[in-house]
């Protein structure tokens, strides 16, 4: 039957992927509703995630870099920080992002429901909103309800010195001495943020490398530069226990030789990754199959097993990326309009986006040797570029992996500061079948850091002249 509101495309959750397939479902002229819990729209990323955690890293870079003057002759006082403008900053860019979203909702009359919305049936959302519960009847429908932070069974959630990343980002205060629980990528960027604020940091990671997912090599440079700031880094070592004191949180670690040892935090930040939604929303009762992790499973053009309802964004999958979100997003909503649409994208960079940082697409060095895939590597060591010693800065390095049948580029691993921007150029080179002389031959602006895509694949093709 007919609900309260009546959608064409009903989206349920605001993040990038919920907007993203909102705003060009309405595009494409279909008559869209967005539900949405929150009064902001945005999700994870813009309220919670990527944004409120680059304002802050901006800040932690430039706190880190007058530092490192005095090497250079210039020097700086200690730096004064004032915590609540420094919070109204990076709340300011929150507002000013999702306000606009907002706008941009309006101005293509997407309808916004506030509240918390549940299927009741295969056409049916139910939502609990501030005035009564509201029905939104739909012919398709985006699942777009994101992932929160999982909570680990032998730790006090419930003490409040004890954060995730949405109480990291809160910056309540600057805690002395700080445990970061994951050396993931969200653990590693909010270690840099409270490392450059004054806190003594510790990572504790139970893989052999912080940022597992990227090639070692790569990561080391900045495993290198962090273990000279931060107060330790365990590897291979677990956290067993942590327990509420009133002097701190006494937390007990166990290494891989079985071995424990005890050390008390003023703060624990829980970092040991995200679970998605999928469970939230009673999607069975219509009929789409929900994984016991809370994935929900979708075919390439972002389908579920109902033929009307997709699915997009951290609830499909990993990785667990904004952009990716944003891409399946319109795949959705162009094939919820009746566009041959399909998620052919043939990577998916990952960038942590930490000091420096690190970027990674397409295979990586480990991935080959473990799945057997024959390959070729340029690889370029940043102490020889000018640009980045002028910054000075000389820890970086650009590698770039081959297929050795037709040198066509088939990955990068870059570690550097902006990195993350020096991997789109490697990503738009897979997905055109770029192959080494493209990126050889292609002038690459001097002095720049992505000279260093050009000389990675100079140093394969045995063509590079300017290593030092
Ligand atoms: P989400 O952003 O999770 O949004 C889901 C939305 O749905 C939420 O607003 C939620 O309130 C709403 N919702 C859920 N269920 C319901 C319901 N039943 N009814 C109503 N509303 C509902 N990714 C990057 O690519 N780059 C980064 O730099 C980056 N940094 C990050 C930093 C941190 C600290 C964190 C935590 C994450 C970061 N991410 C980053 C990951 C990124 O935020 C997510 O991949 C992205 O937000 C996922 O988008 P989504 O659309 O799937 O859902």
């Amino acid at each position: 039957g007919e609900g309260d509101i009546h959608a064409e495309v009903v989206v349920l959750g605001s993040g990038p992927g919920g907007y993203t397939a909102a705003f060009r479902a309405a595009d494409l002229g279909k008559k869209t509703v967005l539900i949405e819990k929150y009064a902001q729209l945005g999700g994870v990323c813009l309220n919670v995630g990527c944004i409120p955690s680059k304002a802050l890293l901006h800040v932690a870079k430039v706190i880190t870099e007058a530092e490192e003057m005095s090497s250079h002759g210039i020097s700086f006082g200690k730096p004064k920080i004032d915590l609540d403008e420094l919070r109204k900053f990076k709340d300011d860019v929150i507002g000013q992002l999702t306000g606009g979203l907002g706008g941009l909702a309006k101005g293509r009359k997407v309808t916004t429901v506030q509240g918390y919305g549940k299927f009741t049936g295969p056409n049916m959302i139910e939502v609990e909103t501030d005035d009564g519960t509201k029905t939104v009847s739909f012919d398709q429908c985006i699942i777009a309800a994101g992932s929160e932070p999982v909570q680990l069974p032998f730790i006090p959630h419930d003490d409040e010195r004890v954060i995730d990343s949405t109480g990291a980002l809160e910056l309540k205060d600057i805690p002395k001495k700080m445990l970061i629980l994951g050396g993931g990528i969200i653990g590693l960027e909010m270690a840099c943020v409270y490392d450059a604020l004054g806190s003594k940091i510790t990572v504790v990671e139970l893989m052999d490398q912080i940022i597992p997912g990227a090639d070692k090599d790569i990561v080391k440079p900045l495993h290198n530069r962090i273990k000279g700031r931060y107060e330790n880094i365990f590897l291979k070592t677990k956290v067993t226990d942590v327990e509420a004191q009133k002097k701190g949180l006494k937390v007990t670690f166990e290494d891989d030789k079985g071995e424990t040892f005890t050390d008390t935090f003023d703060k624990v930040l829980v970092a040991v990754g995200r679970k998605p939604n999928g469970k939230l929303i009673d999607a069975e009762k219509a009929g789409v199959a929900v994984d016991e992790r809370g994935f929900i499973a979708v075919d390439n053009q972002q389908r579920t097993g109902v033929s009307h309802i997709f699915a997009i964004g951290d609830v499909v999958g990993q990785p667990m990326l904004a952009h990716k979100a944003v891409h399946e997003g319109k795949v959705a909503a162009e094939v919820c309009a009746g566009e041959k649409r399909f998620f052919d994208a043939h990577l998916i960079p990952s960038v942590a986006y930490t000091d420096p940082e690190v970027a990674w697409c397409g295979l990586t060095e480990t991935e080959a040797k473990a799945k057997g895939i024959k390959y070729e590597k340029g690889v370029f060591p940043w102490a020889a570029s000018g640009r980045s010693l002028s910054n000075g800065r000389s820890e970086g390095i650009t590698k770039l992996l081959f297929d050795p049948e037709d040198d066509r580029v088939i990955g990068a691993c870059i570690v550097g500061t902006n990195a993350g921007d020096l991997i789109s150029e490697v990503a738009l080179a897979i997905e055109m079948g770029a192959d080494a002389v493209d990126l050889g031959h292609t002038i690459h602006p001097h002095p720049t850091l992505s000279e260093t895509v050009n000389f990675a694949a100079e140093m394969f093709e045995g063509t590079i002249t300017d290593l030092m």
